[in-house]
């Protein structure tokens, strides 16, 4: 062991484990001399980059930025060489943020959380798959428990299949968000496994922007699925050919395989423990969604409103399992009840369409939820499988959503997204600066609170009871007579009007905003301004899909259909659930579990490009409030280490402390420290743990450096 000098700054390391490229830079902004610099702060970074460093730590953040190539970093020897060390003592990685949550989890026998938060293209995905392969390498496991980490690790292709989808920003960017738990033993090896999804961008299964794709799962059946298949299915392998995929011109990406995703998803079902019938099941399910986008309507020689595309008909009623005469039928006309009796009404050729889309998406959005819940079935902890007590065994949960995201339209889809981004970064603020509070707190130690933004203001906006955006959201969804999208910005206005971060197209002063339409307003979020069309947001927030379209597709005979749509549903009149119920659980949820946090931050330089842009660097900095972050733990004390761990590892340093201290641990801490001639402000002790407000003075003698 060495005590190493990193340019400009004195930092504990080992000489085994870092060279002198990995010393470019600081390793920890905590180091940083210049640290309210945000221009030192970003040539840190831009340092780093430059020699494809690209993890650095806030303390206990890791800060990492998207290479957007591959790396020789993510190999068994390198899982090998983070295993069981200390988090400064080598340079900072994933890996390192996985083993120390992964060992706090051990030793504290509590349950740990890792946030990954970032912009989407950031890298959060990536990132979130580099640890649960880290967790199914370096863990131990036993013959039986093997075939769950296969299962863990196969779960990522299916969902990212099924979830995931090309847009401006990524290639492969998550539509959905997924909260997943590890379960491991007493002894450390996994046992089980649990994933929540939250609310999957079903709008993308019949329109995509411009430039984007719909769901990877459809383009890879096309490509990879055998002839013999496609032709069971009534498919052609062109996905020119379905309405449902032509919306963004874009079939294939440079950066896809399809062929060889869809032979990788097929194996991925297989080990997952998907019976051969289910498979079937769900490739008819998305064969069937897109018949119905091939599914066209026009008028009928008296007028009326017909599906003209007789073929498409004939598939749909065989691959869904429906009745063709009854699916018909629904598909051109709704029941509404009008005094107490039951009455038939063609559907306008619109309402058709709309119907139709609305059918598409409810299948697919369900078929999704019980692929999760097959899965989740999967990764089941089992008593009897292995012989473990449940109540020894802790969690590690993994929360990686759709990053925040902006382009030129957006809709009620971003708006959801970009909620979700803001009550996690809430969490991140909440973190970053309770667990730091709680710490000084617990350990006695008095220190003065740094200010930042808190974007609580922001939720409360959006989520507030009655006054927020959502509740006038619903409001507007459930009131009688005629609610519009437009009747509902007017709402928002009354309601909102005059809040900071909220604005639409009205000044106070009668004139009109140049910069936001007539049909949109804008949010400022934390991370940057959105304008939101209001067009649609009511019909994807009520999410709507008639009842009789209901009624047909609960006969179903698909065994994976009839477990998507319940009969009950159909015949119970509760009150209709809007998007936001399924907003309010998630949020919830992540609360309650996340006990200790280990975050990580991801920056994205440039989409697909690496070159480090630094205006795009700047503003991610800006709003992920990293320099706030930094300025706390420099206000805290960077550096604290339990008493005894502190003395073992540095009583060489000092002659009264050397080769053992036979008192009291905090008497030998402040021995040594005083030795070493730090002041009394400068250090404090508190109940378990020595606190020392700037690292760099520590060890700063030439005899301690040769020590
Ligand atoms: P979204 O919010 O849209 O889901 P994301 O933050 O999950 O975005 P990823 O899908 O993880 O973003 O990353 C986008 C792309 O960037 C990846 O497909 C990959 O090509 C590249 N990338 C990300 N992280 C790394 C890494 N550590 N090494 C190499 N390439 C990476
Ligand atoms: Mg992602």
């Amino acid at each position: 062991l060495l005590w190493i000098l990193i340019p400009g700054r004195v930092h504990l390391v080992m000489e085994s484990t870092l060279t002198a490229r990995d010393r470019v830079g600081v390793q920890d902004f905590v180091l940083l001399e210049n640290y309210t610099s945000e221009a030192a702060f970003i040539e840190n970074l831009r340092r780093r980059f430059g020699e494809n460093l690209i993890y650095t730590y806030i303390g206990s953040v890791l800060v990492s930025v998207n290479p957007n190539k591959d790396l020789e970093i993510y190999s068994k020897a390198h899982m090998e060489r983070y295993r069981g060390v200390s988090f400064y003592e080598i340079s900072p990685h994933i890996y390192a943020v996985s083993d120390n949550t992964y060992r706090a989890m051990r030793t504290e026998r509590r349950d740990q959380c890792i946030l990954i938060s970032g912009e989407s293209g950031a890298g959060k995905t990536e990132v979130s798959k580099k640890i649960l392969q880290y967790y199914a390498t370096t863990c131990p496991v036993t013959d039986h428990l093997s075939t769950l980490r296969d299962r863990l690790l196969q779960s990522n292709p299916v969902l990212e299949a099924f979830g995931n989808a090309k847009t401006l920003r990524n290639d492969n960017s998550s539509r959905f968000g997924k909260y997943m738990d590890v379960q491991f033993d007493f002894r450390g090896a996994p046992i089980g496994g649990h994933i929540l999804n939250y609310l999957l961008e079903k709008s993308r299964v019949v329109h995509q922007n411009h430039g984007e794709r719909n769901f990877h799962i459809f383009y890879q059946l096309l490509e990879g699925g055998e002839q013999d298949l496609l032709s069971k299915l009534g498919l052609e392998r062109n996905a020119q050919k379905y309405q449902y995929l032509v919306k963004g011109c874009c079939p294939r990406v440079s950066s896809i395989n399809d062929k060889n995703d869809w032979r990788t998803v097929r194996k991925a079902l297989t080990v997952i423990g998907f019976h051969e019938d289910e498979v079937e099941d769900l490739l008819n399910i998305i064969a069937s969604v897109l018949h119905l986008g091939n599914t066209q309507f026009g008028e009928g020689k008296n007028g009326e409103n017909q599906i003209t595309t007789e073929p498409q008909l004939k598939y749909l009623s065989k691959l869904l399992g429906v009745d063709g005469a009854a699916l018909r039928e629904a598909l051109t006309h709704k029941k509404i009840t009008a005094k107490g009796e039951e009455m038939i009404s063609p559907l306008s050729f619109e309402q058709a369409v709309a119907a139709r889309d609305a059918l598409a998406k409810a299948v697919y959005g369900r078929t999704f939820t019980w692929l999760v819940v097959k899965i989740n079935q999967s990764l089941a902890f089992k008593d009897d499988v292995y012989n473990s007590s449940k109540g020894s065994s802790s969690v590690i949960g993994l929360l990686d959503i759709y990053g925040f995201e902006v382009f030129q339209h957006n809709s009620f889809e971003q708006f959801c997204i970009n909620y979700c981004n803001e009550k996690l970064q809430q969490l991140f603020i909440e973190l970053t600066l309770k667990s730091e509070q709680e710490e000084y707190e617990a350990e006695g130690i008095t220190w003065e609170p740094v200010k930042y933004f808190d974007n609580k203001i922001i939720c409360d906006l959006v989520e507030g009871k009655h006054k927020g955006l959502i509740s006038i959201l619903d409001e507007e969804c459930l009131r009688p007579g005629e609610p519009s999208d437009i009747s509902f910005l007017e709402k928002l206005e009354d309601t909102l009007g005059g809040h900071a971060h909220f604005v639409t197209h009205k000044l106070s002063n009668g004139k009109t905003r140049k910069a936001v339409s007539r049909e949109e307003f804008k949010l400022i979020h934390y991370a940057g301004e959105v304008n939101y069309s209001v067009n649609g947001f009511l019909d994807k927030n009520k999410d709507l899909l008639y009842r009789n379209l209901k009624e047909v597709i609960c006969q179903s005979n698909c065994q994976v259909l009839s477990q998507c749509f319940h009969r009950e549903e159909v015949t119970d009149q509760k009150r209709p659930e809007t998007v936001r119920y399924t907003h309010t659980h998630t949020h919830t949820h992540t609360h309650t579990h996340s006990l200790i946090c280990h975050l990580s931050v991801i920056i994205h330089p440039v989409k697909s490009i690496r070159r480090f842009d630094e205006a795009l660097v700047r503003h991610q900095v800006k709003y992920l409030g990293l320099m706030e972050n930094l300025r706390v733990r420099r206000a805290g004390f960077a550096y604290r280490r339990h008493y005894e761990t502190f003395l073992q590892r540095y009583k060489s340093l000092c002659p009264r402390t050397w080769p053992n201290w036979q008192g009291r641990l905090a008497d030998g801490v402040a021995t040594l420290v005083q030795h070493l001639g730090y002041k009394p402000e400068e250090y404090k002790l508190g109940k378990t743990k020595i606190f020392i407000r700037f690292p760099k003075t520590l060890f700063s003698t030439e005899d301690s450096l040769e020590a």
